[in-house]
């Protein structure tokens, strides 16, 4: 068992059953149904010290504050709602705190919330006629093919409706935050980048979005809770894969050698008894995994949760034989955007106690240099509460980076 992290010495490879690559939740989760089915040979391989990946929670000040997950994104159909229910994470019954939004430009002056409620709700329509593409008939209007296109498209239509200046500038500023706003949600840089005829294709379980504001470490402590079913031998941190080697007992020339099996139901009837621990041994792996340290693993089946930004930079070397064409391809072409928390702490109370976030209407670069380290807090569209006297920015893309 490794204790503080520390490897244990090796003594050649290790076998198990199944062998999980990546800690956050979906190894974690792969872990818990594994044990909750009753096979618990497996072994998890995990690149960090620590596990959850993109679950992280740090302490500020007396808060204990989420660095990535946050949000459980619907209920119905949710396993991770269901998870939280079961155990005891979900308040359903205190009624949600008030939210109140206030828009203000970089001198300080609020927009007034008529305006602000009226260009929302012009937004929310612009976005759901994108969406609609996917499951109409309709084709869009010629050369237009990104979401960023079709809402800017609609959004001058709109605003040459406007013959105050003053005033189109005001919404004008209002449409460009919901659109950066957007690209936190998408997690891209741009939302010419988001694919006008797919987006409806993305379906939002129904339910609602719980947040941390409900019940503080939601998504921590909900993967305390499946961190607890786990074996804790079964969890080697600081192990990171470089190689995973697959399909081993498959013949090279067999029809099936450019398959694998993650979109199959893998069904196994438990060994003969009459077959001695000896001959099970004796039978050869089928996975094979290497760790930079220099450890071998060897397993039956792998489940990979290397995150989609860790398979871009090394999916050509990451396995063998190399991945089906299909799925380098589908490696390759999705996209995986940077998007960014910023916290801020203050000694004392920072916005007024009825606000809880402020959106901000930036102008364009002062100097229109386009200069991306130098302009690139302008891409920051709200400060949200967290407490009286932490408050949290969301940003993405270049800018993030
Ligand atoms: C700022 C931010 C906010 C978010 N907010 C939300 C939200 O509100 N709601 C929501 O549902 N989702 C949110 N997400 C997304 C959510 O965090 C992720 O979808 C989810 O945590 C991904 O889990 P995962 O197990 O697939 O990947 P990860 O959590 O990335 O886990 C992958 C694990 O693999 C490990 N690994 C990497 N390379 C190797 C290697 N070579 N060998 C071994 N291990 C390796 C990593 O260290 C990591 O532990 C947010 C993400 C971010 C960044």
């Amino acid at each position: 068992m490794e204790q503080n992290g520390n490897p244990e010495p090796d003594e050649g490879a290790r076998r198990t059953k199944i062998i999980i690559v990546g800690a956050g939740m979906a190894g974690l989760s792969a872990a818990y149904h594994l044990t909750k089915n009753g096979v618990t040979d497996y072994r998890i391989l995990e690149a960090r010290g620590h596990v959850g990946g993109r679950i992280v929670q740090i302490p500020i000040g007396s808060e204990r504050v989420e660095l990535g997950a946050n949000w459980i994104h619907g209920v119905l159909g949710n396993p991770v709602y269901e998870l939280a229910m079961q155990h005891g994470l979900v308040d359903i019954v205190s009624p949600p705190k008030p939210h109140k939004v206030v828009a203000a430009t970089e001198q300080g002056k609020q927009v007034p919330f008529a305006m602000l409620h009226e260009i929302y709700e012009a937004y929310l329509c612009f976005l759901k006629r994108c969406e609609e593409y996917f499951v109409s008939q309709y084709l869009p209007p010629e050369g237009i093919d990104s979401v960023g296109e079709h809402i800017k498209l609609e959004v001058n239509l709109y605003l040459d409706k406007i013959k105050d200046p003053a005033e189109r500038h005001m919404r004008e500023l209002l449409f460009e935050c919901l659109l950066k706003r957007e690209t936190c949600i998408s997690g891209c840089d741009d939302m010419n980048e988001i694919d006008l005829l797919e987006i409806g294709s993305y379906t939002e379980l129904q339910g609602g979005q719980h947040s941390a504001a409900e019940r503080v470490q939601f998504h921590s402590r909900t993967f305390e809770e499946v961190m607890e079913v786990i074996p804790s031998e079964n969890l080697l941190t600081r192990h990171p894969v470089k190689l995973i080697k697959w399909n081993c007992n498959r013949k090279s020339n067999s029809e099936d050698s450019d398959s694998d099996d993650s979109d199959r139901t893998v069904i196994e009837s438990p060994s003969s008894s009459r077959e001695s621990s000896c001959e099970k041994t004796l039978k050869r792996h089928n996975v094979e995994v290497i760790c930079d340290n220099g450890k071998r693993f060897l397993g039956d089946h792998v489940i990979c949760t290397l995150p989609l930004g860790v398979l871009k930079h090394c999916a050509g070397s990451a396995f063998q034989p190399a991945l089906p064409d299909y799925k380098r391809e589908a490696i390759d072409r999705l996209l995986f955007g940077t998007v960014d928390k910023i916290l801020l702490e203050y000694d004392r109370p920072f916005l007024h106690p009825g606000i809880t976030e402020v959106l901000l209407l930036w102008e364009g670069d002062p100097d229109g240099s386009d200069d991306v380290g130098k302009n690139w807090y302008r891409k920051i569209y709200s400060f949200a509460k967290i407490t009286e006297t932490l408050i949290l920015g969301w940003i993405s893309g270049k800018e993030a980076e």
